[in-house]
């Protein structure tokens, strides 16, 4: 069987957009996800330096290779910011891929560790707690972790590896857990307080494929051992529903996440509809949040994490 054909010119393919029938050899596929990750920036108005959450996975990885091939075009510079939340057999991997690539890319790398901030790292308060939740827990906190990185760093905006796959998932598990706060919970940045960073999402038009070639091309791609703790079942389970879906409907994926940028924009018009009230500051760390105690210091005080 012949080999299939760029669209754009006579080199071999090595992706093929199901939806629209378009093949892309590498180089082509290189220049579709700059433009796509350029023109998902020029969105918004922004300046400056841009924070990059960058763990060291593929997703971030690409995310940062991308940027940095845009910094001249976009007029702006890159700080890789590296959360360490001490995971052990896993956290040390990724770091150390996470430091090749930034010397590789000549991009200025700065870290921050959970044990640094928290007095404790992920798996000590894990092993002290009940739940078995991981991911909530590490959530939080690597939130505020990267916004203290940042604000350390002078960084006023973060953009993070989120791809059109992981958006689309994350907007069919909050509609199934009817969480509409937590829809617009990560685009409150600038509005809920000046003290969070604006966040992007370079990559909500590149899917998670894409994503993969594209650090493989990059010649930046590594195998890595994935989190201990990775074993979100809802997560788990709309992805292989997700996959199922646009196998049998091309461009399924593409329309979600679509759909979730304009019911997100909408709500976030609509602020009143969400039941969000004004941000306060944390009566026990000074950090804003929805309560007088913040989330953050809600899990650091519950008795058996202390
Ligand atoms: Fe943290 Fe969960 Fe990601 Fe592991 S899988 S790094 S615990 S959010």
């Amino acid at each position: 069987m012949d080999r299939p054909i760029c669209s754009y010119c006579a080199d071999p393919a090595v992706f093929v957009e199901r939806a629209s029938e378009l093949h892309l050899c590498g180089a082509h596929l290189k220049e579709s996800v700059e433009r796509r990750v350029y023109e998902e920036i020029q969105r918004y108005t922004i300046s400056g330096t841009l924070g990059v959450a960058f763990s060291g996975g593929k997703d971030s990885t690409a995310l940062l290779a991308a940027l940095s091939k845009l910094q001249k075009k976009l007029n702006i510079s890159l700080i890789a910011l590296t959360i360490d939340e001490g995971i052990a057999g896993y956290r040390e991997e990724t770091i150390a891929h996470a430091k090749q690539v930034c010397m590789t890319l000549s991009i200025p790398h700065k870290m921050i560790s959970f044990k640094e901030l928290f007095g404790r790292d992920l798996d000590e308060i894990m092993s002290a707690s009940a739940t078995s939740n991981a991911c909530t827990f590490c959530g939080i906190l690597r939130r505020r972790a990267l916004e203290v990185l940042a604000e350390r760093e002078g960084i006023s905006i973060i953009t993070t590896g989120h791809n059109q796959n992981d958006i689309a998932q994350t907007f069919l598990m909050n509609l199934f857990s009817a969480d509409l706060k937590k829809m617009v919970a990560g685009s409150f940045g600038t509005e809920g307080s000046s003290r969070f960073s604006m966040r992007l999402k370079p990559l909500f038009a590149v899917s998670e494929r894409e994503v993969t070639i594209y650090g493989m091309l990059a010649g930046l791609f590594a195998e890595l051992v994935e989190c201990p703790y990775a074993h979100h079942a809802l997560r788990g389970e709309v992805r292989s529903m997700l996959s199922d879906l646009e196998y049998r409907r091309p461009g399924a994926t593409s329309n979600i996440a679509l759909c979730e940028r304009e019911i997100r924009t909408e709500l976030l018009r609509r602020r009143e509809a969400t039941n969000v009230s004004p941000l306060i500051p944390c009566t026990i760390c000074g950090w804003p949040g929805s309560g007088e105690v913040c989330q953050v210091c809600t899990i650091l005080s519950r008795k058996e994490v202390k």
